[in-house]
């Protein structure tokens, strides 16, 4: 375990309308009331973002959006931006998941326009990064994280900044990256992160996500460089991000 305050993120996709989120709510909140040694976060579809934000006031659970647009504002019909999410209470988003880049055509490019509005505008962004399984099966994952940090990350400052090592070929497959495998891709991006930013990279957290759930937190945790986790299909059900959330050590 390392000195860098945990960090747990449950990201529900295209799930939940607001009466669902509001019972969900009902049940977690009170169930992780207690807990003060690590960061909870939820994010939500943004159409539950504005009943969510009424239920979290005054408790320990921040809220993060799905996604943001690049701009300001504009004839962008569909989009949401930095500002409207911060007026409606959103502590963070995240930026890059892998869906979006999949099937919603997102680059580095504009993964680093996404976090550098946010981050002007005083969210905190989760910033996705991670390798198709092609691409680790022929030894490129390296190679790909670098791609990512070096174009993503681009005159970024790390204030603000939460990194997600999300490897595609673990997203809601159940087929979850075993201890080792994260630490050795949560060291490498460390030590990318650290020529990036110098000795304030240690301060930055890194979170694994893929497939994570209460049978597997502890001894994801448990790695030196394994900050948190970013968590799809169990922060669904209130009971198992409760478990989650609560894993030991920390
Ligand atoms: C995710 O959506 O970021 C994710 C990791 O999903 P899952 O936990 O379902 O694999």
């Amino acid at each position: 375990m390392n000195t860098r305050r945990a960090f747990i993120a449950g990201n529900w996709k295209m799930h939940k309308t607001v009466s669902e989120a509001r019972d969900y709510f009902g049940a977690f909140l009170p169930s992780v009331r207690n807990i003060v040694d690590r960061d909870i976060v939820l994010a939500p579809p943004f159409t539950a973002l504005t009943a969510m934000a009424e239920m979290i006031r005054g408790s320990n659970v921040m809220l993060s959006a799905q996604n943001v647009f690049y701009e300001e504002n504009g004839a962008y019909t569909g989009e949401v931006s930095a500002s409207m999410l911060k007026e409606l209470g959103c502590a963070y988003v995240i930026v890059g998941h892998s869906e979006r880049r999949q099937y919603f055509h997102e680059t580095d490019e504009t993964v680093n326009k996404k976090i550098m509005i946010s981050l002007k505008h005083g969210l905190g962004v989760i910033v996705c990064i991670g390798e198709l399984l092609s691409e680790r099966e022929a030894g490129r994952t390296y190679e790909v994280l670098e791609r990512q940090i070096t174009t993503g990350l681009k005159d970024i400052n790390n204030e603000g900044l939460v990194i997600a090592y999300e490897p595609v070929w673990a997203i809601g497959t159940g087929r979850t990256a075993t201890p080792e495998q994260a630490q050795e891709a949560h060291e490498h991006i460390r030590t990318r992160l650290r020529e990036f930013y110098g000795k304030s990279a240690d301060r930055l957290r890194i979170l694994y996500g893929g497939s994570v759930t209460p049978e597997n937190i502890d001894s994801l945790m448990a790695c030196p460089d394994v900050d948190g986790a970013l968590v799809g299909g169990a922060s669904r059900k209130p009971e198992s991000f409760e478990m989650i959330v609560k894993f030991k050590g920390g």
